[in-house]
């Protein structure tokens, strides 16, 4: 039935899919459809069910269908779904998240983790009236024309360096480096915006100094240093991820899991800097369905939920599973290392150290991914359908679904090495 629904979808959306990297391109095979998810297990239209380490991209922590999130959406949705005005439960979602953040003074809630950058960026320009950017390859920020230049995990996942119908005019301001090198700046750079713990080129956690000293290069140059933690914030642990490292960025931009599953995303920062947003300064920004009620409901639900003590556990049980991944695959003679930062792990099929977005590429190149992959979904294990993205881990994973993804993947790695070969 899968097979009918992509052709179907193909009939009338893009690739079938409506957003890339669901299409299985770089895995080969067609997606399954799900029909219905609960705690770390997606089901498809088959009737199959799945262990599930995408959890909608990590915007899921609880687990699916999670029951507190499922009533607040409920009882909101009786309220009504949208006003275009503003409501008590925007006020407490930015309430938790200033209070989460040490620095984050003021938020201004958006819909997507791509508008949140977009929107960063466009403050950091207003605020120092300067025009250029630099990013750095292999990070990912969203779909703006701005900062979609070696975009990492959904533009490599197709091959591509950049993308189509992006004007000249539109990136001649972004400067691409390297990740994990302290690029020099100058007076021209308006802001330098990173992934705190690269998450879209596989893992790749920041190199000791890195992040200190892109602080200290922006402090030197006058340009703002932006910490784009949609994938990081509320993952790695209660917050930002400045705590951990020690670095403070002037704005953070969050998404995925501060919705709970719903659209929802903030871009926020120092007060000074934010204030130069509309309508208290010049920096226009806008959106019809900005801080929805059902969005920021879900969020609060999980937000009120997660403690401490969750991020801790989740690190265990996260490391737990790329330690075991590593042993196994290795045992069955694949090479391979399992990056791991405290939530988050990828699996990569190389033994070579990974530091940049090079590094992964080269690392990506043998083709073995696929073949694991397709491995471990047919012993029921649904792991991301490219070698760029990260593992994500719910707290509905249980200590034996991560003893059962170590079984899975030590036959999946035998099968794997033995080249039985894979059926597209
Ligand atoms: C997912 C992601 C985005 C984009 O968020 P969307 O909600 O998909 O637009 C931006 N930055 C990072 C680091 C991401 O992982």
């Amino acid at each position: 039935m899968s097979d009918e629904l992509f052709a179907r979808a193909s009939r009338v959306i893009p690739g079938g899919v409506n957003s890339p990297v669901r299409s299985f391109k770089s895995v080969g095979g067609t997606p399954y459809f799900v029909e219905r998810a609960r705690g770390a297990f997606v089901m498809d239209t088959e009737g199959n069910s799945y262990l599930d380490y995408v959890q909608s991209w990590g915007a899921s922590i609880l687990g699916h269908a999670d029951a507190g999130v499922l009533e607040a959406i409920r009882r909101a949705s009786e309220r009504g779904t949208s006003f275009g005005a503003p409501t008590e439960s925007e006020v407490r979602l930015a309430e938790i998240l200033a209070a989460s953040v040490n620095g984050l003074e003021l938020i201004r809630l958006v819909s997507s983790g791509t508008e949140a950058t977009m929107t960063a960026v466009r403050i950091a320009r207003g605020a120092t009236g300067r025009d250029r950017i630099v990013k750095f390859a292999g990070c990912y920020h969203g779909h703006s024309d701005a900062l979609l230049a070696e975009g990492g995990s959904g533009v490599a996942t197709l091959g591509l360096a950049g993308s189509g119908g992006v004007p000249a005019g539109a990136v001649a301001d972004t400067v691409v480096a390297p990740y994990n090198v302290v690029p020099h700046l100058d007076d021209s750079v308006a802001c330098v915006i990173v992934e705190p713990a690269a998450a879209n080129m596989g893992l790749v956690p920041p190199a000791s100094g890195f992040l200190a000293g892109l602080r200290a290069a922006c402090d030197s140059a006058g340009a703002l240093l932006i910490f784009d933690e949609v994938i990081t914030g509320f993952r790695l642990g209660p917050g930002s991820v400045a705590q951990l490292y020690g670095v403070k960025p002037d704005l953070w931009t969050f998404g995925k899991v501060i919705g709970g599953g719903l659209p929802l995303a903030a871009v926020g920062g120092r007060r000074d800097v934010m204030e130069h947003l509309a309508p208290l300064g010049p920096v226009y920004q806008a959106g019809t369905l900005s801080g929805n009620p059902l969005a920021t409901a879900a969020g609060l639900a999980v937000l009120d939920r997660l403690a401490p003590a969750d991020f801790e556990q989740l690190s265990v049980r996260v490391s737990t599973l790329a330690k075991g991944l590593a042993e196994v695959i290795s045992s069955a003679g694949l090479p391979v290392q399992v990056p791991c930062e405290r939530t988050l792990f990828s699996v990569l099929f190389s033994t070579d150290p990974v530091r940049n977005y090079e590094d992964a590429k080269v690392a990506a190149a043998n083709g073995l991914y696929g073949k694991f992959f397709h491995a471990m979904l047919d012993r029921g294990v649904a792991l991301a359908p490219s070698p760029y993205e990260v593992g994500f881990c719910s707290l509905a994973h249980s200590d034996l679904d991560v003893e059962r993804t170590i079984e899975a993947a030590a036959q999946a790695a035998t099968e794997v090495a033995d080249g039985a070969p894979f059926q597209a």
